[in-house]
């Protein structure tokens, strides 16, 4: 794995840009945003492409992570805490906020969605600048994704089950 390490450095590279895309949109919208520790009423089960998967193993320092496997929440879930907060993949850092997805039947016209939780006081005019273009990140994750698959020695599913991190440690 240690031969990925450019790859995984190239997605830790997209991960702070993202986060600064994040930042930026959260003091846009401090005022609508509940988005809290503890809050992990958006934590389930989800699954990840490989470089997402490989890189997060690559990063995660403790091998102390606690699987505890329910239908409710998120494996990695622990007291209502993230245990692998820092190095959470794409889809868990953009939750909460105004995200803008192509329709099938019309990539370039977009809908945008965020958690219920937040927006409740007023849900501002959704534009360019204050909000999260999902695809355009999804294209570039998936291009990362496509280059890590090519200098993989090995066969890989598709998406992998972020909880079989614990299998890896
Ligand atoms: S990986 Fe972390 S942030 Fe993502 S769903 Fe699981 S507990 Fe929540």
């Amino acid at each position: 794995m240690e031969n990925n390490q450019y790859y995984f450095d190239a997605y830790f590279d997209f991960i702070k840009f993202v986060d600064e895309k994040i930042s930026a949109l959260e003091q846009i919208h401090s005022k609508y945003l509940v988005c809290k520790k503890k809050c992990s009423s958006c934590c389930m089960d989800t699954t990840v492409l490989p470089i997402e998967f490989f890189s997060i193993l690559s990063a995660v320092k403790s091998k102390n992570i606690n699987i505890s496997v329910s239908k409710e929440s998120c494996s990695l879930l622990k007291k209502s805490l993230c245990q692998i907060y820092e190095i959470r993949p794409l889809i868990c850092r953009t939750h909460g906020l105004p995200l803008a997805y192509g329709q099938d039947d019309d990539p370039l016209s977009k809908s945008v969605s965020f958690c219920e939780l937040n927006f409740t006081k007023r849900i501002p005019a959704f534009k360019d600048s204050n909000i999260l273009d999902m695809d355009e990140l999804n294209i570039e994750l998936v291009r990362l994704n496509e280059k890590f698959l090519k200098s993989y020695d090995g066969e890989l599913p598709e998406r992998m089950e972020l909880k079989d991190l614990i299998n890896y440690l």
